[in-house]
């Protein structure tokens, strides 16, 4: 009686999850920190994460409904003559239609509970492995590649929900060969609540580019577009990088929005290497403004950076076509190796 393993099933799920991640690219979204963006509406709605067991596989002469995306592939995948699907999931509340695919994700990426203890350089590699969870219960993961040791980049592709498309860059990184000398840590997205529902909040509401712990003050209220909170870090999502940047110390931290179609110059090293990925990309270098800029991640990476190491925000346009994918992995590979 062939039973899919586990680890089987978290190779599945990860592919699931990369391709969910592939079909948000083209969910280019208007809101950036500049314009003030659509909030949500309705009740805040939480929801434990679910987990699912799948001990045997679905007999072929009885029919057991699957109940999440992992049965399906179980049961289509199974020549089994063997009997029952043993699944108990914590029932959700939210509104999002993509729960179920997302918190079946959820249970499969292995989790690194006592990740804040362990060495960033004994940090398993090619691994996805969940740092954190959503408000809703979805993860949040990192997958480390290339040469430990190396210039070290921390990616993250999405922060705003409605500003999706970076994270088609990181699924780039996190698929191609990557040179020697460089040491990627890639985070597709730090809020896939908001993702879910294409809002720049998370499900609290809260403007996580504004709830970073360093120089975070109180703004807006809830509703408002940059509402920061109740506090620095209040919200997990914000927790979860924080504590990875605490860990990782990054050399180069790239944090993606859209769709400003910019970098802000700066001076000195991090000028320059702005101005090299400028340069490679076809972005102009121009301030962002309009905003209130009080607890942002880009603030925030410069303090975890290492001591030599710098971060910025990387503002893409509305699209992002093939190309400019390749032009990006090809900027963040090059300002790696030039700069560090
Ligand atoms: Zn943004």
């Amino acid at each position: 009686m062939p039973t899919l393993a586990v680890r089987d099933m978290r190779t599945l799920a990860v592919v699931v999850a990369g391709v969910m991640a592939g079909v948000t690219v083209a969910a280019c979204s208007s809101g950036s920190d500049a314009s003030p963006s659509t909030t949500a509406s309705g009740a805040v709605t939480t929801s434990a994460p679910a987990t699912t067991t799948t001990t045997t596989t679905i007999s072929t002469s009885t029919t057991v409904a699957p109940t999440t995306s992992t049965s399906t592939i179980t049961s289509t995948t199974s020549t089994s003559t063997s009997t029952s699907t043993s699944t108990s999931s914590t029932t959700s509340t939210t509104t999002s239609s993509s729960t179920t695919t997302s918190t079946t994700v959820a249970g499969s990426i292995p989790p690194l509970p006592e990740f804040a203890a362990i060495d960033a350089l004994s940090f398993p590699v090619d691994t996805e492995i969940e740092i954190g969870r959503s408000v809703e219960g979805r993860p949040i993961s990192v997958i480390r590649r290339g040469d430990p040791g190396g210039a070290r980049v921390l990616a993250v592709g999405t922060i705003h929900g409605n500003e999706d498309a970076g994270t088609a860059i990181i699924d780039r990184l996190a698929s191609e060969p990557v040179p020697a000398g460089v040491e990627l840590w890639l985070v597709r997205s730090i809020n896939p609540d908001g993702q879910a529902r294409q809002d720049r909040q998370n499900a609290n509401l809260v403007d996580l580019n504004r709830n970073f712990p360093h120089k975070w003050g109180y703004l807006g209220v809830e509703g408002d577009w940059q509402y920061a909170g109740t506090g620095p870090a209040s919200e997990p999502e914000t927790q979860a990088i924080v504590a990875l940047g605490d860990s990782v110390r990054p050399d180069l931290i790239l944090l993606y929005h859209q769709d400003l179609f910019r970098i802000s110059p700066s001076s000195g090293r991090s000028g320059d290497a702005r101005h090299r990925y400028a340069e490679i990309t076809g972005l102009p270098l121009i301030e962002v403004s309009g905003g209130t800029y009080t607890g942002t991640a880009s603030q925030w990476s410069n303090t975890v950076a290492s001591e030599v190491g710098i971060g910025f925000t990387v503002e893409l346009g509305e699209t992002l076509t093939e190309t400019d994918v390749t032009n990006h992995v090809a900027a963040v590979l090059a300002v790696a190796t030039e700069f560090f």
